[in-house]
């Protein structure tokens, strides 16, 4: 059994270990309803470390940790993207990086459909992998999945990244033209959520 998260400790405080407001935002609101309450490693100033491990696990595992000991709290992290068939799971763990430093979201959808050229296999799937971490190194990773279609030209404004190439698995529509409380309900981090707290968190 997954160790639970302990909201009567430290008055259920967790270190969202991302830089990112919005991510905090979202994942403060989803467990706000058991008694956590959030903080964000940006705000604690802690450091980024290098994301150099070789899968989303990994990457959030060492994401948690770091923020975990660091902190001397818990601490929870995500790390997510779209790993295409035919690119050998490409853009994957670099989902970001393909987007360059401005983060150029239609660039790095752009070379996606450059690298895919002409194949057949038009098959990918968005991950993500949450990671909740203690301050004595220990650690539990959930993850989930949302296949689909990546298709080309772009559709749609919604949503962010590579959402606007992305049709999931039984839809017709990209997750950007999807209205976002339904790509709410069957994405990849949505999954992984349920995953984490069914294990960590309990009944709200
Ligand atoms: P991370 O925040 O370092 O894990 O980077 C995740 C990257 O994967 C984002 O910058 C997006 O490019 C991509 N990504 C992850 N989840 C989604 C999604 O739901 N829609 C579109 N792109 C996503």
């Amino acid at each position: 059994m997954a160790r639970q998260f302990d909201a009567q400790a430290e008055g259920g405080k967790l270190v969202i270990a991302s830089h990112n407001p919005g991510k905090v935002k979202e994942i403060g609101d989803l467990l706000g309803p058991y008694g956590v309450t959030t903080v964000s490693a940006g705000d604690l100033g802690l450091e980024e470390p290098e994301e150099d491990g070789a899968s989303f696990a990994e990457n959030a595992k060492l994401k948690a940790l770091a923020a975990a000991e660091a902190a001397k709290l818990p601490a929870l992290a995500d790390d997510s993207g779209l790993s295409v068939a035919a690119l050998e799971g490409f853009p994957g763990i670099y989902s970001a990086r393909w987007a360059g430093p401005e983060k150029d979201f239609a660039l790095a959808m752009e070379r996606v459909h450059e690298a895919m050229a002409d194949t057949v296999d038009r098959s990918g799937r968005f991950v993500c992998a949450l990671a909740l971490a203690w301050p004595d190194g220990h650690c539990e990773v959930f993850q989930g999945a949302v296949g689909g279609l990546v298709i080309w030209p772009p559709r749609g404004e919604n949503g962010f990244g590579y959402d606007p190439i992305f049709v999931p698995d039984g839809y017709e529509e990209t997750f950007g033209e999807m209205d976002p409380a339904e790509k709410h309900a069957i994405s990849h981090r949505a999954e992984a959520f349920r995953k984490l707290v069914a294990g960590c968190f309990g009944e709200p």
